[in-house]
C-alpha cells in the first residue's frame, strides 16, 4: 500500500505543466479595423507581439463576432450564445440602479465555467455587462476585477474626476471615473492601457502556480483617441493626426500582449497557455480605424461591422502558422473551452458556438458551421439627411456567400470573389437567396427582441426613470 502510495506520489509529481489544464488568457480589444494588425497586413500599424500569437498559432481569416458593437457581441462571446435568444440585442445604458439592464443572472459565464474547474479567474478592462451591483464581475464568476464597468473609458488619469457611480449624472460621465479594483474605487497614476496591462502581468505573477483565466479587455482603441508620448513617437511617419493617435493605442495593447509573453516565459507556462486575441466588432467609422478590404463598419452587417482580427495561440496543440479560412465565431470560444476543461458538465441553456480543436488539428475537414447567423437591432448608421433609423437587419453566412437582409432591400454576395461585399448576385441566384432567408426566419423563430433600451434611448430612459442618477 506504502509502495503505491509512492508510485502515485511520484506519477502526480511527474505530471508536466503540459499535460494539465491549461491557462487561457482571452484579450479583447475594442473597435479594432481588420486590417490595423500585421498578421493581417497592416502597412502602418505594428504589432509585433500581437503578430507572435499569429506566428505561434491559428490565425482565423473569417472570424466573426456576433454583433457589430460592443455590449452584445461581449454577452454573445461571454455566454457562448447568440445574445438574442436572451434578448440581449442592443448596446446597453450605464444604469447602475437597474438591475435588468446588462446580462441577466440566468446566464451561465465563460468565468463559471472556468470556476467549475476551480480556476483563479480576474476580469481586467471594459465590463460592459451591467452596472448594477447584481451584475458585476465578482458576481458573475470572477475572483477578482479591475477596471471600469461602462461602454468606454478616458485614458489619462487625471480626467477620473467622479468618484463612484453616485457623482455620475450623465451617460458620458461615466468615462471620467475612477477605476474599480473589486468593489473598491481606487487612485490610479497609469495611462489606461498601460495599468490594465500591468494588472494582467502581474495577475500571472501571483496565479502561475493555478491553472487561471484572465478576461483581459482592453477598451483601445475605441474613442476618445488619447495616447502618451512614448508611443505616439513610434509613428512619426502618420501624418494624420488621428490615425496617428489610433496607431500609438493599438501599440500600447501590443506591448500589453509582449509583457504577457514575456511573464509567461518567466514561468514557463506559455506553452500552454491558450491566448486568444479579437476584437469585439470591426473598426468604427469615428475612430480612424481600417477595415480594408471589408465593406462597412462597426454598427454594420457588412464584412466590415463584424469580421475582425482573430488569432488563437496554444502551441501545445495547435501548429504553429496555422490558418484557418473556414468561418468561425467569437461564440465557439465558449464551446472550444468546455470541451477542453470540462466537457461533461451540463448546462441549461444550448451553446451556439463549436469546439473548432478536431477543425484545427486536422481531425475534421468538414466547415465547423453550415450557416452564421446575425440580427442587427440598433439604430442604423447615420444617413445623408443626418438622421440615424431604426430597424431590424438580419445576415447569413454560409461557407462561401453572404446574405444581408435590410428593411428595403436585400443584398446576396459571393464572398469567394468579392469580399469586399461590392455585387449582389441576388438576381441571378434568387433561389438559393430564398431557400437561406428562409434559414433566416427559421432562426430568428427562438429571437427575442430586446428586453432594455439601449444607448441610443438614453433620452427615452432618462424621461421613464427620472432617478436613475439620483
Ligand atoms: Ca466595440
Amino acid at each position: 500500500m506504502k509502495k503505491l502510495f509512492f508510485f502515485l506520489v511520484i506519477l502526480f509529481g511527474c505530471e508536466t505543466k503540459n499535460d494539465s489544464l491549461p491557462n487561457v488568457i482571452l484579450v479583447l480589444v475594442d473597435d479594432l479595423g481588420y486590417n490595423d494588425v500585421g498578421f493581417n497586413g497592416s502597412n502602418d500599424i505594428r504589432t509585433p507581439n500581437i503578430d507572435i500569437l499569429s506566428n505561434n498559432g491559428v490565425t482565423f481569416t473569417n472570424g466573426y463576432v456576433s454583433y457589430p458593437v460592443c455590449s452584445p457581441s461581449r454577452a454573445g462571446i461571454i455566454t457562448g450564445r447568440y445574445q438574442d435568444k436572451f434578448g440581449y440585442g442592443l448596446n446597453i445604458l450605464y444604469t447602475p440602479k437597474d438591475p435588468k439592464m446588462g446580462l441577466q443572472l440566468s446566464e451561465y459565464t465563460l468565468a463559471d465555467l472556468f470556476k467549475s474547474k476551480n480556476y483563479i479567474t480576474s476580469a481586467i478592462g471594459k465590463w460592459h455587462l451591467g452596472a448594477h451591483e447584481s451584475l458585476r464581475p465578482l458576481n458573475r464568476g470572477f475572483d477578482e476585477f479591475f477596471g471600469f464597468l461602462t461602454g468606454g473609458h478616458r485614458y489619462f488619469p487625471d480626467e477620473w474626476i467622479l468618484e463612484d457611480e453616485t457623482e455620475v449624472k450623465s451617460q458620458s460621465d461615466a468615462y471620467r471615473t475612477k477605476l474599480l479594483r473589486n468593489n473598491k474605487r481606487v487612485e490610479e497614476n497609469e495611462y489606461l492601457t498601460d495599468a490594465l496591462s500591468r494588472e494582467a502581468i502581474n495577475f500571472i505573477d501571483r496565479n502561475n502556480d493555478n491553472p487561471f483565466f484572465i478576461y483581459l479587455a482592453y477598451n483601445a482603441p475605441h474613442g476618445p483617441l488619447q495616447a502618451t508620448k512614448k508611443y505616439l513617437d513610434r509613428y512619426d511617419k502618420i501624418e494624420d493626426k488621428r490615425r496617428k493617435t489610433y496607431a500609438a493605442m493599438v501599440s500600447a495593447v501590443d506591448d500589453g500582449v509582449g509583457g504577457i509573453l514575456e511573464k509567461l516565459k518567466h514561468h514557463k507556462i506559455l506553452d500552454n497557455t491558450i491566448i486568444y486575441f479579437l476584437s469585439d466588432n470591426g473598426g468604427s467609422k469615428f475612430n480612424s480605424s481600417d477595415n480594408y478590404p471589408l465593406r462597412g463598419y462597426k454598427g454594420e452587417l457588412y464584412e466590415g461591422g463584424l469580421k475582425v482580427p482573430f488569432v488563437m495561440h496554444w502551441p501545445v496543440k495547435i501548429k504553429p502558422n496555422t490558418v484557418f479560412e473556414k468561418p468561425v465565431i467569437s461564440l465557439d470560444i465558449f464551446a472550444t473551452i468546455k470541451s477542453i476543461i470540462n466537457p461533461n458538465l451540463k448546462l441549461n441553456n444550448p451553446l451556439h458556438g463549436k469546439n473548432l480543436i478536431p477543425y484545427l488539428n486536422g481531425n475534421d475537414n468538414n466547415a465547423p458551421h453550415e450557416y452564421l447567423f446575425w440580427r442587427n437591432n440598433g439604430h442604423q448608421p447615420p444617413q445623408d439627411d443626418g438622421t440615424r433609423p431604426r430597424y431590424i437587419t438580419w445576415a447569413l453566412r454560409t461557407l462561401n456567400h453572404k446574405l444581408l437582409i435590410r428593411r428595403n432591400d436585400s443584398m446576396f454576395f459571393d464572398l469567394d470573389n468579392d469580399i469586399s461585399e461590392s455585387i449582389n448576385i441576388k438576381d441571378s441566384l434568387w433561389r438559393s437567396f430564398n431557400f437561406l432567408n428562409s434559414k433566416i426566419q427559421e432562426w430568428n423563430e427562438s429571437n427575442l427582441d430586446p428586453i432594455f433600451l439601449g444607448l441610443k434611448d438614453n433620452k427615452m430612459y432618462n424621461k421613464l426613470n427620472p432617478d436613475r442618477f439620483k
